[in-house]
């Protein structure tokens, strides 16, 4: 995905109308969409920023998805716990997945303004992850009930993505190279 979404960013920096060998424009990969399921297709378009209108009820649809992995798996709420913890939980891992995490000061390049490595990120071009204990505060739990059993449950619904976000890649390249043997 992260080779797709690189090739729009160049795109739209260096924009040819006509086209050519090699390049894709958001509409080519919006066709090489169609045949995602409708869950995949909302992922992918919000993702690569093609079409965003579908973020809302993208975010409904992934509650959805978590309640019935913690109805499946046996996730359960106490009663200390917030209420809405399911839905934070959703909304933080369906966040993870969905954000670039570029590093916000070389925003990926890996370099700074002089052509060094960057510091910011030490030349890996991304954002460090937000810390267990910023995950624990959002989510609403302490720290010992995020470690004990929220960041388990919080892996597996970011590695869901990852699964799905493999999937839609591989069906996406196969649709844009058939696209270009055409
Ligand atoms: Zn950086």
């Amino acid at each position: 995905m992260s080779e797709i979404l690189a090739m729009l960013t160049a795109k739209t920096t260096s924009f040819t109308p006509t086209g050519g060998g090699g390049e894709i424009t958001p509409q080519m990969v919006a066709s090489a969409c169609s045949g995602l399921s409708h869950y995949e297709w909302l992922f992918v378009t919000c993702k690569l920023a093609i079409d965003t209108n579908g973020a809302g009820y993208l975010r409904i649809l992934a509650l959805q998805r978590t309640q019935q992995f913690a109805e499946n798996r046996g996730w359960r709420v106490s009663k200390k716990e917030p209420p809405n913890l399911l839905a934070k939980l959703s909304d933080m891992a369906l966040d993870s997945a969905l954000k670039n995490n570029l590093c916000f000061d070389c925003r990926g390049t890996k370099v700074n303004s002089h052509g060094r490595v960057c510091s910011t990120c030490g030349g890996s071009g991304l954002a460090p992850p937000p810390s267990q204990a910023s995950r624990a505060r959002i989510a609403g739990v302490s720290i010992e009930s995020w470690n004990r059993r929220w960041k388990k449950r919080f892996a597996v619904l970011v590695a869901e993505y990852e699964v799905m976000e493999a999937h839609a890649s591989s069906h996406i390249n196969r649709q844009l190279e058939s696209a270009n043997d055409n």
